[in-house]
Protein backbone atom coordinates (compact mmCIF):
# COMPACT_ATOMS: atom_id res chain seq x y z
CA UNK A 1 0.00 0.00 0.00
CA UNK A 2 1.58 3.06 -1.25
CA UNK A 3 0.49 6.33 0.85
CA UNK A 4 -0.82 9.10 0.16
CA UNK A 5 -3.58 7.49 -1.59
CA UNK A 6 -5.64 9.82 -3.56
CA UNK A 7 -8.76 7.97 -3.86
CA UNK A 8 -9.15 7.91 -0.21
CA UNK A 9 -8.97 10.80 0.79
CA UNK A 10 -11.22 11.82 -2.13
CA UNK A 11 -13.63 9.51 -0.28
CA UNK A 12 -13.09 11.52 2.69
CA UNK A 13 -13.35 15.00 1.33
CA UNK A 14 -16.93 13.66 -0.54
CA UNK A 15 -18.22 12.78 2.99
CA UNK A 16 -16.69 16.62 4.41
CA UNK A 17 -18.99 17.81 1.34
CA UNK A 18 -21.73 15.87 1.95
CA UNK A 19 -22.51 15.57 4.97
CA UNK A 20 -21.14 19.11 6.13
CA UNK A 21 -18.44 17.78 8.73
CA UNK A 22 -14.94 17.11 9.12
CA UNK A 23 -13.80 13.39 8.45
CA UNK A 24 -11.17 11.37 8.90
CA UNK A 25 -9.95 7.85 9.26
CA UNK A 26 -7.55 5.37 10.03
CA UNK A 27 -6.66 3.25 6.99
CA UNK A 28 -4.77 -0.43 7.91
CA UNK A 29 -1.38 -1.76 6.64
CA UNK A 30 -3.25 -3.50 3.37
CA UNK A 31 -4.79 0.32 2.40
CA UNK A 32 -8.17 -0.24 3.83
CA UNK A 33 -10.32 2.03 5.86
CA UNK A 34 -10.89 -0.05 9.17
CA UNK A 35 -12.57 3.05 10.48
CA UNK A 36 -13.92 6.43 10.13
CA UNK A 37 -14.75 9.41 12.31
CA UNK A 38 -15.97 12.67 11.84
CA UNK A 39 -16.37 15.37 14.58
CA UNK A 40 -19.33 15.02 17.10
CA UNK A 41 -18.21 17.78 19.52
CA UNK A 42 -21.91 19.07 19.48
CA UNK A 43 -23.79 16.17 19.25
CA UNK A 44 -21.72 14.05 22.21
CA UNK A 45 -21.09 17.45 24.21
CA UNK A 46 -17.75 15.69 24.65
CA UNK A 47 -15.04 18.35 23.32
CA UNK A 48 -12.34 16.16 22.40
CA UNK A 49 -14.84 14.39 20.35
CA UNK A 50 -13.34 15.41 16.69
CA UNK A 51 -12.93 13.27 13.57
CA UNK A 52 -9.40 12.34 13.95
CA UNK A 53 -10.14 11.01 17.82
CA UNK A 54 -13.04 9.33 16.51
CA UNK A 55 -11.75 7.33 13.77
CA UNK A 56 -8.74 6.25 16.45
CA UNK A 57 -11.36 5.33 19.33
CA UNK A 58 -13.24 3.10 16.29
CA UNK A 59 -10.33 1.88 14.99
CA UNK A 60 -8.36 0.59 18.62
CA UNK A 61 -12.07 -0.41 20.14
CA UNK A 62 -12.57 -2.79 16.91
CA UNK A 63 -9.44 -4.32 16.82
CA UNK A 64 -9.19 -4.60 20.48
CA UNK A 65 -5.35 -2.26 20.79
CA UNK A 66 -4.74 0.35 22.60
CA UNK A 67 -1.29 0.48 20.28
CA UNK A 68 -1.93 0.46 16.50
CA UNK A 69 1.21 -0.62 15.40
CA UNK A 70 3.18 -0.42 12.05
CA UNK A 71 1.81 0.34 8.79
CA UNK A 72 -1.57 2.58 10.03
CA UNK A 73 -2.30 5.97 8.76
CA UNK A 74 -4.73 8.67 9.41
CA UNK A 75 -6.26 10.69 7.11
CA UNK A 76 -7.61 13.42 7.42
CA UNK A 77 -9.92 16.05 6.02
CA UNK A 78 -7.74 19.41 7.76
CA UNK A 79 -4.80 19.46 9.56
CA UNK A 80 -5.17 18.01 12.92
CA UNK A 81 -4.57 20.27 16.19
CA UNK A 82 -2.66 19.96 18.71
CA UNK A 83 -5.44 17.29 20.71
CA UNK A 84 -5.56 14.67 17.66
CA UNK A 85 -1.91 15.30 16.93
CA UNK A 86 -1.06 13.74 20.40
CA UNK A 87 -3.53 11.42 20.01
CA UNK A 88 -1.96 10.22 16.89
CA UNK A 89 1.65 9.77 18.58
CA UNK A 90 -0.33 7.79 21.68
CA UNK A 91 -1.75 5.43 19.37
CA UNK A 92 1.17 4.60 17.75
CA UNK A 93 0.05 6.14 13.77
CA UNK A 94 2.95 5.62 11.43
CA UNK A 95 1.81 8.43 8.97
CA UNK A 96 -0.45 11.02 8.87
CA UNK A 97 -2.22 12.34 5.96
CA UNK A 98 -4.04 15.70 5.54
CA UNK A 99 -5.80 17.90 3.18
CA UNK A 100 -7.01 21.44 4.19
CA UNK A 101 -4.53 23.67 6.71
CA UNK A 102 -5.88 26.56 8.61
CA UNK A 103 -4.93 29.13 5.81
CA UNK A 104 -8.40 28.59 4.61
CA UNK A 105 -10.30 28.25 7.74
CA UNK A 106 -12.37 31.11 6.75
CA UNK A 107 -14.13 32.60 10.00
CA UNK A 108 -13.27 30.00 12.38
CA UNK A 109 -10.74 29.62 14.98
CA UNK A 110 -7.20 28.34 14.17
CA UNK A 111 -7.82 24.92 15.59
CA UNK A 112 -4.22 23.63 14.84
CA UNK A 113 -2.41 27.13 17.05
CA UNK A 114 0.23 24.58 17.53
CA UNK A 115 0.97 23.22 13.65
CA UNK A 116 1.01 19.40 13.57
CA UNK A 117 3.91 19.68 12.15
CA UNK A 118 5.42 20.89 15.62
CA UNK A 119 3.63 18.68 17.73
CA UNK A 120 4.97 15.55 15.20
CA UNK A 121 8.25 16.82 15.82
CA UNK A 122 8.40 17.23 19.73
CA UNK A 123 7.07 14.23 20.11
CA UNK A 124 9.23 12.21 17.72
CA UNK A 125 11.00 10.81 20.93
CA UNK A 126 8.04 8.75 22.03
CA UNK A 127 6.99 7.82 18.40
CA UNK A 128 8.08 8.61 15.03
CA UNK A 129 5.37 9.93 12.41
CA UNK A 130 5.55 10.55 9.25
CA UNK A 131 3.68 13.69 7.56
CA UNK A 132 2.19 14.68 4.30
CA UNK A 133 0.63 17.76 4.48
CA UNK A 134 -1.99 20.12 2.22
CA UNK A 135 -2.85 16.93 0.04
CA UNK A 136 -5.02 17.31 -2.50
CA UNK A 137 -6.05 20.79 -0.86
CA UNK A 138 -7.06 22.31 -3.88
CA UNK A 139 -10.12 20.08 -3.83
CA UNK A 140 -11.41 21.41 -0.68
CA UNK A 141 -9.56 25.08 0.22
CA UNK A 142 -12.42 26.69 -0.41
CA UNK A 143 -14.76 24.79 1.92
CA UNK A 144 -14.72 27.11 4.59
CA UNK A 145 -15.29 29.72 2.21
ZN1 LIG B 1 -8.53 17.71 16.76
Amino acid sequence: MLNPSEEIMRELIHDQRTKDSIYAAVVSPEGEIIAKGHTTVNKDNDPSAHAEINAIREACKMLGLSRLGKGYWLYTTFEPCPLCSSAIIWAGIDGVVYANNPGYRGKEDNWSFIPCREMLQRGKYLHQVKLVENFLIDEIKDYFH
